[in-house]
């Protein structure tokens, strides 16, 4: 089989070029470098399986021609990261909206099946209202804040995504997945655009400052990279999965202050953990999440997915990662 990855140098969609091409696919990635790097495809450009562009996916006429040539596509082009939210807005929802509009297109006029990564982010704040529901299930509201809250901008445009896609599904007969990921780390993900564990293991690691935003009493739930790798390619292997949305996530919830402890303990560390206030971090107009814990179980009946990995062989990989670098 033939896969196209767009943003296939970032973090997720190299990793997941890695996967497909042990397991005997031909890959070619299209990635413009705005988050992505070469560095993390260079180890495959000799292998006669893998085929890279740098370039945009706002670039139709090579986008679809790259789509024609395929068999299944994976879009995880976006501008991710909050603090890239924060910083470049119109960036951030004109690469969300209309990059996945080209996707849908150009899959659409040639018939060709399509993952849709999307993001936990969609769920906004439902989790806090009225005392917060327990699990995030794919078939719950959306609670986003106001649009004169920036951050919300990038669960919008994701969310419209969502929807342009159902709509192909729907209308073309397009065979379309969409998959929500909840915070995925692991090798190659960068600490530049705010994401915590990298900053987190990365100050540890040079006994500076671990800097929690807010009381740190926030949680999340964090996702090792190769259950998601895994998740992503049984999924298109797959044939009841289009027309649906699924959770990609790990159900073991912890707070940023239990992982900054976390993180100092495994490195060894002697940092400091301070507290610093959001506004500080990210300026005006930012909302925090305070949980954001994923319900499973739509995807562990599609595909038997069962996260391999806890909290702490995470944090001791993601670790081990930084040290040898
Ligand atoms: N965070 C933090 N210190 C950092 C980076 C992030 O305390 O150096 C917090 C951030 O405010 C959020 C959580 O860690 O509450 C997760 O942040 P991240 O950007 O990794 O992902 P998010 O879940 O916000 O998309």
């Amino acid at each position: 089989m033939k896969y196209l990855i767009t943003g296939g140098a970032g973090f997720i969609g190299s990793n997941l070029a890695d996967q497909l091409i042990e397991n005997g696919h031909k890959v070619v990635v299209i990635d413009d470098l705005s988050t992505g790097r070469l560095e993390n495809i260079n180890h495959l450009s000799d292998n006669d399986n893998f085929e890279y562009h740098v370039a945009n996916i706002m670039n139709y006429g090579l986008l679809e021609y790259l789509v024609e040539q395929a068999d299944i596509v994976y879009h995880l082009a976006a501008a991710v990261g909050v603090r890239l939210i924060m910083e470049n807005p119109v960036e951030t929802i004109i690469t969300n909206v209309r990059g996945t509009e080209n996707v849908l297109e150009a899959c659409s006029k040639h018939n060709k099946k399509v993952l849709i990564a999307s993001t936990s982010e969609v769920y906004g704040k439902l989790q806090e209202l009225n005392g917060g529901i327990d699990l995030l299930n794919e078939e719950d509201d959306w609670m986003l804040g106001p649009t004169s809250k920036r951050r919300w901008a990038y669960a919008a445009s994701k969310s419209l995504d969502e929807f342009l896609s159902l709509a192909y599904y729907d209308e073309k007969k397009l065979p379309v997945v969409i998959v929500r990921l909840f915070n995925t780390v692991g090798p190659r993900q960068r600490s530049r655009y705010g994401m915590v564990l990298p900053n987190f293991v990365k100050r540890a690691l040079l006994n500076e400052k671990i800097t929690v935003h807010g009381d740190g009493e926030q949680t999340r739930s964090f996702t090792y990279i190769d259950d998601v790798t895994w998740a992503l390619t049984e999924l298109m292997e797959r044939e009841g999965v289009f027309g649906q949305i699924y959770n990609l996530g790990n159900g073991e919830e912890i707070s940023i202050n239990e992982l900054a402890e976390l993180v100092k303990e495994k490195a060894d560390s002697k940092s400091e953990i301070v507290h610093i206030p959001y506004e500080e971090v990210y300026g005006p107009g930012f909302e925090d999440m305070q949980r954001r814990t994923p319900d499973i179980t739509k995807i562990q009946e599609a595909i038997g997915y069962e996260p391999q990995y806890n909290i702490n062989e995470i944090v001791e990989r993601v670790i081990k990662y930084y040290r040898t670098r």
